[in-house]
């Protein structure tokens, strides 16, 4: 009741919630006390989330934010969610996103942007909470939910939980299951939690992470017990510091958060070691050509016949059209097109396969850095602090949208885990954080790490 409360006063404000579920959340809560009096709690027992609206849950509304799916209610559950559930989690709604998982400011929902709880010193200015999975950062950081679900494709966990002083973790790839996460980039995706601190985020992916019969790309291996690793020393640790994350242009805050965060790990008994990723400046090209590439073959399913949205034509094809046309927004239709063209007979060696290779080259530096030994990596979240809603410079140019993910991509293309953990706050007064990059299946040096920093 609570959270309801809290929710039903400062949603107007932040729109982070695009369908808000009190019957259920009551029901599970009641369901939640009986197990709790009969001595039967779960992990999450009555613990009040908020979801992505990516995620499918049985019979309540879920969009990806998008008009295409238009009143879809889905029969089926996410593993990702079901999990939540099984251990006693309580579900209080359906959490605001880019359209399709397609953004870095959460400003391509077809329910309009979402407004960061955080404002700059001194200004009363709306702020972007970051994306795609804003509504699930500012839900978090405005204490609407105890924690959120968010997914990451390219950045869109750990980007939003920097530009609002929450820690986001996007776990390995294979790590959590696919199952009934609305597809975005399927070799990208990975789905993980948004939540208050390092620890409340190693519990929630502990429940979140399953191997899952139906999704074959997730792994075979047991989930460990993440919340033991919080607090580990980090004492004979190596820390590997990538000099290609020295980005042109990065403020001089961003390179001095870097640079405390550094001392505290050498400061706790870190080992810290410069290390070489050459192929980092090919990563956000490559992303950008890979995940439309995928989003494009994903997308196209939303056909008027088998979900949401039907827009009538006096014909089959027409119906598809006039459908797509209206049921997409801008940034999906240019997804779309960029997807298409890169795959298109013509062009497929020259951007998609040569993309792939890249994909491959980025790969192997991680392996390579690992392989001398370096247990993690430290670098920036973000390359500047959280942005204005309706920043002109960023939606006239949809590669400076785009460069938010600079430090991020690289992650997925490799299928690493990434954490996003608060280290400090800009000049401005707004949170930034740093990132922590970890061999695969490996969340618990990142949990360990990232318990030095927070
Ligand atoms: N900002 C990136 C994009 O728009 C990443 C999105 C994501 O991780 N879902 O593709």
């Amino acid at each position: 009741d609570a959270y309801l409360g809290a929710i039903d006063a400062a949603n107007g404000a932040l729109n982070a919630y695009v369908t808000v579920t009190p019957d259920k959340a009551r029901a599970m809560a009641e369901t939640s006390d009986g197990r709790l009096a009969k001595g039967e709690a779960g992990a999450l027992e009555g613990i009040p989330l908020g979801i992505k609206d990516l995620f499918a849950t049985e019979g309540v509304h879920t969009q990806a934010c998008s008009h295409v799916l238009d009143k879809f209610e889905p029969r089926y559950e996410s593993t990702v969610t079901a999990n939540l559930w099984a251990d006693g989690a309580v579900m209080l709604g359906k959490l605001n996103m880019d359209e399709f998982a397609m953004g870095s400011s959460n400003e391509s929902s077809y329910y309009g942007p979402v407004v960061s709880p955080w404002r700059a010193e001194g200004s009363n200015a709306d702020l972007v909470p970051g994306g795609s999975s804003g509504g699930s950062a500012a839900a978090v950081a405005a204490r609407l939910c105890a924690g959120a679900t968010a997914t990451d494709t390219g950045g869109s966990i750990r980007q939003p939980a920097a530009f609002t002083g929450t820690v986001g973790i996007k776990p390995t790839y294979g790590r959590c299951s696919r199952w009934g996460i609305v597809a975005f980039a399927s070799s990208l995706d990975q789905a993980g939690p948004i939540a208050r601190d390092v620890r409340d985020a190693a519990i929630l992916l502990k429940s979140m992470a399953s191997t899952d019969p139906k999704d074959t790309t997730s792994v075979d291996l047991p989930v460990p017990d993440y919340e033991a690793a919080v607090g580990r020393s980090v004492k004979g640790m190596r820390i590997g510091i990538p000099k290609e994350y020295r980005v042109e242009g990065m403020p001089a805050e961003i390179e001095a958060l870097w640079h405390q965060g550094i001392e505290w790990l050498r400061d706790a008994g870190a080992e810290i070691v410069d290390v070489s990723l050459p192929h980092t400046k090919y990563a956000l090209p490559a992303y950008y050509i890979v995940a439309p590439a995928e989003a494009s073959s994903n997308l196209a399913r939303y056909d008027g016949v088998r979900y949401g949205l039907r827009v009538p034509g006096r014909d089959l094809i027409e119906m598809y059209e006039n459908t797509r046309a209206a049921g997409f927004g801008r940034e999906v239709k240019r997804r779309i097109m960029i997807g298409t063209y890169v795959l298109s007979a013509g062009y497929y060696d020259a951007y998609y396969l040569r993309a792939q290779k890249v994909r491959t080259l980025i790969k192997r530096d991680f392996e390579t850095v690992f392989a001398e030994g370096v247990d993690a990596l430290l670098t920036p979240a973000t390359p500047s602090p959280a942005f204005g809603i309706a920043d002109q410079e960023m939606n006239a140019d949809p590669v400076k949208m785009y460069l938010n993910d600079v430090f991020t991509v690289t992650v997925n293309m490799a299928g690493l885990p990434g954490l996003a953990v608060p280290a400090g706050l800009s000049a401005s007064g707004l949170p930034l954080g740093l990132q922590i990059i970890g061999r695969p299946f490996d969340e618990e040096s990142l949990f360990a790490t990232a318990s030095v920093i927070e």
